[in-house]
């Protein structure tokens, strides 16, 4: 564009390219949305005070010579994150409902009114139930999550945990090792000889991560696929295998059993590593306990079987056996404390018996539809190559998950692959970051109070090892962080410095669901669950609450109503399975407030009292969520200010707390009062928030945090905000002390990939399990009763119904959550609208065609969306990806509406060693894989 003295004179489009490559400024950002692992750094370009657009950096090299680099990534939804920035969705100011709610009818309103009326509403729900009836979601945003436990922990709110609804908790992993959060770096991917992606559509979920793969093949590395429906991933794949919905368990049990049969497991390696020398008793199927050999002494000291010597009692401090010769084979006659003779023999010999018997290749095909000699080709590759199961958070969206999880690891110990690189397999994790938490937990500003924090943690994990010298620091940091049964509380309590008072707590969801909104009946209807037990739902639900295995843990009880819902960073109605029909009739009539803070309206906001715009990325500055995947901290500035009205997070909450205090104090209210006798005054909240005005300003708190970060030894030394402002990412050079992170058990190098459960495997570091090993046999009680005691399969529940089609999901190859739907970039990706694919012949049985609009229903009810014939999808089978916004289905339907929202009862065991709550660990969780449903074509 040339310019005259009347001003610029336009000359041809090429003007309007060169337009587009100016600009003010150039910040570094990232995208804080669970778009895990994510973590991409991007650049995003300023202009007269807007983002004019943003890419991706390139800027991560490789980490190990020999391995690939990093880049580029970076995903369709971050690289057109401006346009949601500026969308026709977000909402830049106060607003208060007009109509009813849901009625989408709202009054623009100021803050100061905004935040009067909330602020008395909370004050209205304490003096009526207490504290405690205030709680918000969990979110794993940490960049809301954060402002919103600590306001929740200022005035003695709580949270759900986030595991427990959106339910990426592999409960089957956390069966079997103590821990579900192991993860091999992404790099470490190329390391392996065999891929296996089960339950893991990785050309869809992992855009920035799956060329890792792709050079893994490259290197040699051979692609399994293992899904029931031809999905986009087995295009790159060296071998599909096409398996019947929920069956592999049994696939995965047969691959054991070939590398038992043909004596190619590796023998040492599962000597070591798991429970199968432990023994367990003929006649009760318990384990053989110190309390039965010497009539006292330990519950959880569990026995081995040694050639010549005989009965010794199994080391729970070194997993090594030091050439002892342990039985995996035989029956031995105990004599036991009370003059009696008891015969044992060893887990393995329990398990081998039970895979000969029903899990031969053979016997499997009928089950899973896979050729025997496809399960004897690739059990016998695993055994010889690093493999690597690239599991997804779907197998634990099963009803039976656990057992098909616990399978899997099985295959994996019978092959030993684990605790190398390329090997192993894979959930989520986070941590890392400590200074996170320690800049909110101090007792005052500056390193010197880091310090005092920092020894007094490592005081109480010292004070928790002396109780049991065989504990690792990993098993400490998960007692002393465990609710109010963990072992270790007391010293747990060092590191409190509220004294036990009004401290936020979080809790898993599944006791409000179940109290709060109306999930009780559901979860009693039999068919919709496992029809083979002996017990009703509700007679092991008492149980657990009458052995107080979740005392403390399972609230909202009856007695104590929720009354305030805060939703930050979520979307409850969209979110939860079963959602609306659930929650809306049940949950909504009890809550007398709604507050919804976000930047964009969405389902929950919809029927919400109060919506508060909050600002979004590239507004605020912000760290992703780290994990083991990446292993950066990754930073996002404060690009632009927030547009309208819209605040940070943090300050609407320190401003709230004002109001708070304020209101209370017209009112002439001065303390907060738990159920429990605890006051606060509220005149000091504000203070306890900032402490003492020190966070006033959120950059501050995020420059603590990163200095807190680097005194704990997880970033550099001197790292300051500054760091990442020239750098944009810096990689961890330690694990920390969070129990989420310390589960990789592995060393962290500055020039090596990741791969989890070295100190396992190299050094014989004991598991945080009951048996402090890779456990297969569970004894506690609910699982001997329900079969489970091995890992074994079970078929899908006819959850919702009997209906000939099963429906499953996944992640949408176009977003990352609802949330970026809208996106006119991302919504020119698709078709435009939501979809389903079904199989060609249950389209025509039905005289449906491709794009035709389908009611899909079953017991619970229906949505509508439109058909995607797809000859990939297996007969019988419906694919609803997820991830779609309300908006975009008929009546703000979607695959929601039909799931029950059921949880496997056996998640509300305890009183078990690792069977015990942990926050984002051992819980009940719903599924939503294979509802049964059926479909037709619907009126337009
Ligand atoms: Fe990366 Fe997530 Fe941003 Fe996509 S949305 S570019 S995956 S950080």
């Amino acid at each position: 564009m040339t310019t005259t003295e009347k001003g610029p004179v336009y000359t041809g489009w090429q003007d309007l390219y060169r337009e587009k490559w100016k600009w003010d400024a150039v910040y570094w950002g990232t995208h804080c949305v669970d778009c895990y692992p994510g973590n991409c750094p991007m650049r995003v370009y300023v202009r007269n005070g807007v983002v004019w657009r943003e890419e991706q950096s390139g800027t991560v090299g490789s980490v190990e010579q020999g391995v690939p680099d990093w880049n580029p990534m970076g995903c369709m939804q971050g690289v057109s994150w401006s346009q949601s920035l500026y969308g026709p969705d977000r909402v830049m100011y106060p607003l208060k409902r007009a109509g009813e709610r849901g009625e989408g009818k709202w009054n623009r309103i100021s803050w100061d009114q905004a935040l009067s009326e909330i602020a008395d509403g909370i004050i209205d729900a304490i003096e009526e139930v207490g504290p405690s009836s205030i709680f918000h979601e969990g979110t794993p945003e940490v960049v809301t999550g954060v402002p919103t436990n600590r306001f929740l922990g200022t005035i003695g709110g709580f949270g759900t945990d986030v595991n427990g609804s959106i339910n990426d908790f592999s409960i089957g992993l956390y069966e079997t090792f103590g821990k579900f959060s192991l993860e091999s770096s992404a790099d470490d991917w190329f390391h392996s000889e065999i891929v296996l992606l089960w339950h893991m559509n990785a050309v869809y979920t992992r855009i920035p991560f799956y060329h890792f793969i792709a050079e893994a093949r490259y290197n040699g590395a051979e692609v399994v696929n293992i899904s029931p429906d031809i999905n986009p991933t087995h295009l790159h794949a060296d071998m599909q295998i096409p398996i019947r919905g929920a069956s592999d368990a049994a696939f995965a049990l047969s691959l054991a059993q070939v590398m038992f049969a043909e004596n190619i497991a590796h023998w040492t390696f599962l000597k070591e590593q798991t429970d199968f020398t432990l023994l367990v008793r003929a006649d009760t199927g318990r384990y053989l306990r110190q309390v039965d050999v010497d009539g006292e002494g330990r519950e959880d000291q569990l026995y081995q079987w040694v050639e010549g010597t005989g009965l010794r009692p199994a080391n729970r401090g070194d997993l090594r056996l030091h050439g002892a010769n342990v039985a995996l084979e035989g029956e031995f006659e105990v004599a036991l404390a009370d003059g009696t003779t008891v015969t044992v023999t060893p887990v393995y010999a329990r398990l081998r018996r039970k895979l000969d018997a029903d899990y031969t290749p053979e016997k499997q095909e009928a089950v899973t539809g896979v050729h025997p000699e496809v399960v004897r080709t690739l059990a016998r590759k695993m055994t010889r190559k690093r493999s690597n199961i690239i599991l997804g958070a779907n197998a634990c969206k099963l009803y039976h998950g656990d057992l098909v999880e616990r399978a899997m690891c099985l295959a994996l110990a019978a092959s030993g692959n684990w605790g190398k690189k390329g090997a192993g397999i894979r959930m989520w994790s986070a941590g890392l970051h400590d200074g996170q938490g320690l800049a909110l937990a101090k007792p005052g500003p500056g390193a010197a109070n880091t310090e005092i924090i920092l020894s007094a943690r490592d005081g109480a994990i010292a004070m928790v090892k002396q109780l049991d010298p065989t504990m690792t620091t990993e098993m400490a940091v998960r007692e002393m962080s465990r609710g109010p049964r963990g072992l270790l509380r007391r010293a747990g309590a060092a590191l409190d410095r509220s004294g036990g008072k009004l401290t936020g707590s979080t809790a898993p969801p599944a006791f409000g669901w179940y109290w709060q909104a109306g999930y009780d009946k559901r979860w009693n209807v039999r068919e919709w669950g496992d029809d083979t037990l002996p017990r009703t739902f509700d007679e092991y639900f008492n149980e657990a609450l009458e052995k107080g295995w979740w005392a403390g843990a399972d609230k909202p009880r009856p007695e104590n109503p929720p009354r305030v819902l805060i939703e930050c960073g979520g979307n409850m109605l969209r979110r939860t399975r079963g959602g609306k029909n659930a929650l809306l009739p049940n949950l909504w009539p009890k809550l007398k407030l709604i507050v919804e803070i976000d930047w964009r309206m969405n389902e929950t906001g919809l029927h919400a009292d109060y919506f508060l715009p909050a600002a979004q990325h590239y507004e605020k500055v912000a760290f992703a969520l780290p994990g083991a995947h990446v292993l950066n901290l990754t930073f996002s500035d404060k690009a632009v200010e927030p547009a309208g009205e819209s605040k940070n997070e943090w300050e609407i909450y320190r401003v709230l707390l004002g109001k708070i205090a304020e209101r209370a104090a017209a009112r002439g209210i001065e303390e907060i009062r738990d159920e429990r006798g605890n006051a606060r005054r509220y005149d000091a909240l504000v203070d306890e928030y900032t402490m003492k005005g020190y966070y006033n300003d959120p950059e501050r708190l995020a420059d603590e945090q990163v200095r807190d970060s680097a005194l704990a030894g997880t970033l550099p030394p001197r790292t300051t905000l500054e760091t990442f402002r020239e750098k944009g990412h810096v990689r961890f050079t330690d694990w920390g002390l969070t129990p989420i992170a310390l589960s990789q058990a592995s060393p962290l190098k500055a020039d090596e990939t990741h791969a989890p459960f070295r100190d396992h495997v190299e050094r014989g570091v004991p598991y945080p399990t009951y048996c402090r090993r890779a456990q297969f046999y569970i004894d506690h009680e609910w699982f001997l009763e329900a079969g489970e005691e091995l890992p074994t399969h079970k078929p899908s529940p006819r959850m919702g119904g009997d209906y000939p089609l099963g429906m499953t999901g996944g992640h949408s190859r176009w977003s990352v959550h609802s949330m970026n739907h809208t996106n006119k970039v991302v919504l020119g990706t698709h078709r435009g609208e939501p979809t389903a694919l079904v199989n060609l012949a249950d389209a025509a049985a039905r005289g449906v065609a491709d794009g035709d609009l389908i009611r899909v229903f079953n017991d619970l009810g229906d949505f509508h969306v439109r058909a995607r014939l797809a000859p990939s999808v297996r007969p019988g089978q419906i694919v609803s990806y997820n991830g779609w916004d309300g908006s975009q289905y008929r009546g703000w339907g979607g695959a929601n509406e039909i799931e029950p929202g059921m949880v496997k009862w056996i998640g509300f065991a305890g009183g078990y060693g690792h069977l015990a709550y942990l926050a984002m660990d051992w819980q009940p969780v719903p599924v939503d894989r294979w509802i049964r449903c059926d479909f037709e074509k619907a009126a337009l």
